[in-house]
């Protein structure tokens, strides 16, 4: 992999890198859709990355789609698959972890122990190995984006990362992989989801900046669907992830809702505009 990419450079290509877990959707490929924009020879890679799944988490169960992905990703115009092994990534004595502090210890952090840290770790060693010049990440996982935004400037890294947004089915649920566990009766449920960021929307729209009135707003609409299990609902820095009482600057409403064992994560991005318009982004 080394190789092939230091080869793609030595070229004068613009190598961008798009990491992923495999079991691609639209939402991946949006990624690579972005990538190529900016990119003369994209690099995707597919690592179930061991790491970053607790003890009691699906890392055996989760879903694996090597020949499909393979083609979607040939057909989007991918270069090279890189596909390392969990033994090539850590090898025995392995011993060196990345932890992005205070931001990773936060919401998922909090719900996940331990999880952050693998992610950091893997995505770290993926830019040492490829050294692309751009990365792609998607707002779906919004906290990662920022850990990652957060480590690569820390770490001084020469890649530039960028964050895209979220891709979703056509009835506002947010695409991932791991949907596919989702029974019928909770696929449905699930777009309850959607419905709740509407009514912090129409908050906004209105003119409300109160955390807690958003929230609250988020909670009723939630709480129409009792197969919803809310785990948090949360009003953000966008930078920060510290909690926001009055939404006055870039920031995150995110959420993970369990629907049977699936747990389900989504966000929706809030900005300003010099002139501080507002802008929403689902
Ligand atoms: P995963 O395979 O779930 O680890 O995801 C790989 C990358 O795809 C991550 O950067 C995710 O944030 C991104 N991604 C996953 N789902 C979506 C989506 N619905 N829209 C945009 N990006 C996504």
């Amino acid at each position: 992999m080394k190789e092939f990419a230091r080869k793609q450079r030595d070229e004068n290509r613009i190598v961008g890198l798009v990491p992923t877990m495999g079991a691609l959707h639209p939402g991946h490929l949006s990624l690579i859709k972005q990538a190529r924009q900016q990119c003369s020879s994209l690099v995707a890679s597919i690592f179930v990355n061991p790491t970053q799944f607790g003890p009691s988490e699906d890392f055996a169960k989760y879903p694996r789609a090597l020949p499909a992905d393979s083609e979607k990703l040939e057909n989007a115009g991918v270069q090279c698959l890189f596909l390392p092994e969990a033994k090539d990534i850590y090898p025995p004595k392995y011993s060196t972890y990345v932890d992005v502090e205070g931001l990773s210890e936060r919401l998922e952090g909090r719900s996940r122990p331990g999880h952050f840290r693998g992610v950091s770790t893997v995505v770290m060693k993926l830019l040492q190995i490829v050294q692309p010049q751009f990365a792609y990440f998607g707002r779906k996982d919004a906290q990662q984006a920022a850990i990652i935004s957060r480590m690569a400037t820390d770490l001084n890294l020469d890649t530039e990362i960028e964050i895209c947004p979220i891709e979703r089915e056509a009835d506002g649920l947010a695409m991932s992989s791991r949907n596919v566990y989702l029974q019928t009766g909770d696929r449905q449920s699930a777009t309850v989801l959607h419905r709740s960021f509407q009514a912090a929307q129409t908050l906004l729209q209105n003119g409300s900046r109160d955390a807690l009135s958003l929230q609250s707003a988020m909670h009723r609409v939630l709480k129409q669907e009792s197969r919803a299990k809310v785990d948090y609902v949360e009003i953000v820095d966008a930078e920060t992830f510290e909690p926001l009482t009055h939404i006055n600057r870039k920031a995150y409403v995110l959420l993970a809702v369990k629907f049977g064992e699936t747990r389900l994560l989504d966000n929706m991005l809030v900005d300003f505009s010099d002139t501080g318009e507002l802008n929403v982004e689902l």
